[in-house]
């Protein structure tokens, strides 16, 4: 006999009268005194079964046993419920079962928490996933996973894409990360890194004639974990030949689209728009701003330029937000700390500085009735990081963001170096592999502050999913960039030495992008991280709390990989 012919949540008024093997696990079990209720559940919903004494006293002695969370197979007959005992709020409320036989396919021991509690922790919600997998939460959430990959699938099986799969085991890629190191015990001492992503694979594919890669990539960074970050993720990786920056863009675009049809959720309207990384971090502070609400940056530096106010007057750059509220006191001091916590001088609100003011500043400001000018004087960078940060903060306080809708953006024409205060030079701003905007090839190395990168992101709802960029494809052009970074012809050899000899045997030109899956799937599920989205993620601290990894292991099994400890092992 079939374990089950019918799922859970299947069936409906029309089933009346069939008979029906089910099962599933017992969500609830309430014993009437003589009638026992109970309702089974599977991922597809709820099912009532009765279990009548004086139909089957050999099921209602099982009954008796049943705890939440037992598995149960029940074959009996399908009756339409009398009109009080609808449930309007099961699909299946208008049927339950009769149960004629009964068998408790395996028991659970006491539960560490019900699957229809809330604020349960979540490292112990992690310790026993596979309890909290079968809420009605985690089911929809992986289910959504899966639908919004086979889109994603779908979309690059169309227009031609090639799944190859490329190594997780490889040497450092420069994504901006560290890396996991991985030793070696037939070479001790070496150490493979964990790929940060396919960057290069990919790349040498296109100049191995594949013209058009994808992979669901898994990819390693040893960063600390977030909201939006966990040691080990998915991209959406991939890379297109004879291509410009439109053709990117468009088979991302294509993707994001594919993926919310196939989630029946409204998408979003294509093109995306475009924002350029300069006009980004002037008018909202950030390279991923949120764009579901105004309040733009305001720039007053050269209003500002003879003020008497010294603050102003002596500021490389001034710039202010209108809020469309008033702050009291207090209010003002607390928003003051937190800026300063930013990195801010202060923070000063025009009604506070504005004797010190001329009327051609004020005139200028003009700030409606009932809205406060918080204004920030610093270097540019300052000014543009905490207001950035501030605008957000004041919209969540205030409720300023419109949570039912969903923006989607393109930030482009990143410069293509970042000054690096830890490296005491320059650095990839995206990473080293990324053109300049054509005919900027020249300024590498002449000026490298002002060099832009056909580099773009992709931002929904400042959330950034993902980047890419036109690559480099001349060896020259790819040394250039290595010399700015401060790495001599013999670093570049011995660390990209096999990129420089593929860019030498016919390159075609190429591009592509890379978007995080798993941030993806998080906000189209409406959560707020993406470890609800996750099956297996590690917590806060590193930790995988379900298998207790990571683990010490034994100095005998080090030995073998050459690794000595400096500290002694952890219990
Ligand atoms: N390799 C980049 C990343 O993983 C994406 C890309 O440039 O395609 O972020």
């Amino acid at each position: 006999m079939a374990w089950r012919d019918v799922m859970c949540g299947e069936l409906r008024a029309h089933d009346a009268d069939r008979r029906v093997t089910v099962a599933g696990w017992t969500d609830t079990r309430r014993d009437h005194g003589g009638l026992v209720f109970v309702d089974l559940r599977d991922h597809t919903g709820k099912l009532q079964l009765v279990i009548n004494p004086e139909r089957s006293p050999a099921a209602a002695q099982i009954a008796h046993e049943i705890r939440n969370e037992f598995v149960l197979q029940a074959t009996g007959e399908v009756t339409a419920r009398a009109p009080e005992a609808i449930n309007p709020e099961l699909p299946t409320g208008q049927v339950e079962v009769q149960v004629d036989e009964l068998r408790i396919v395996s028991r659970s021991t006491p539960l560490p928490f019900q699957l229809d509690e809330e604020n349960v922790d979540e490292t112990l919600r992690l310790r026993y996933r596979w309890l909290d997998m079968r809420t009605e939460r985690m089911q929809r959430n992986l289910r959504l996973n899966h639908t919004a990959i086979s889109a994603i699938r779908n979309v690059m099986d169309e227009r031609g894409f090639v799944d190859v799969w490329t190594p997780s085991m490889t040497r450092g890629t420069p994504e901006g990360a560290r890396d996991f190191l991985l030793p070696v015990r037939l070479q001790p001492g070496k150490f493979f890194a964990l790929a940060q992503s396919p960057q290069l694979f990919k790349q040498l594919c296109m100049v191995g004639g594949i013209d058009r890669y994808y992979q669901i990539a898994t990819c390693w960074r040893d960063e600390d974990l977030r909201a939006d970050r966990q040691f080990e993720f998915r991209q959406l990786d991939l890379e297109m030949a004879f291509v410009e920056r439109e053709d990117v863009l468009d088979v991302m675009e294509a993707c994001v689209v594919g993926a919310f049809e196939a989630a029946g959720a409204e998408p979003p309207q294509r093109p995306f728009p475009h924002l350029s990384y300069a006009d980004a971090m002037l008018r909202y502070g950030s390279d991923k701003p949120d764009l579901r609400f105004e309040m733009e940056i305001q720039e007053a530096t050269e209003v500002t330029r003879d003020s008497e106010f010294g603050v102003f007057k002596n500021a490389a750059c001034v710039r202010y937000l209108v809020v469309p509220r008033t702050f009291s006191r207090s209010e003002q001091t607390r928003l003051e700390e937190i800026a300063k916590e930013w990195g801010a001088k202060g923070l000063a609100n025009l009604t506070q500085i504005s004797k010190f003011l001329s009327e051609r500043e004020l005139a200028a400001f003009g700030v409606p009735e009932g809205s406060t000018a918080l204004f920030v004087a610093d270097e540019e960078p300052v000014v543009a990081h905490v207001l950035g940060l501030l605008r957000v903060h004041l919209a969540r306080e205030l409720d300023l963001i419109d949570a039912g809708r969903d923006v989607f953006h393109w930030i482009l024409d990143f410069p293509l170096f970042e000054h690096s205060e830890e490296f005491g030079g320059w650095t990839f701003m995206h990473h080293p592999f990324t053109a300049t905007v054509a005919g900027e090839e020249a300024q590498i190395e002449a000026d490298p502050a002002n060099v832009h990168g056909q580099h773009y992101d992709l931002i929904w709802n400042g959330w950034e999913l993902g980047s890419g960029s036109i690559r480099i494809h001349e060896a020259e052009v790819q040394q250039a960039v290595f010399r700015v970074m401060g790495m001599n012809e013999d670093e570049q050899r011995d660390k990209f030495g096999f990129l420089l000899d593929a860019l030498q045997m016919g390159p075609p030109p190429h591009g592509g992008f890379a978007m995080g899956i798993d941030r993806f799937i998080a906000l189209l599920a409406r959560e707020p991280d993406i470890r609800q989205v996750t099956a297996f993620p590690k917590i806060a601290s590193g930790a995988d709390p379900l298998t207790g990894a990571p683990t010490a292991y034994p100095d005998a099994a080090l030995g073998e990989l050459g690794i000595r400890l400096t500290d002694p092992q952890p219990e």
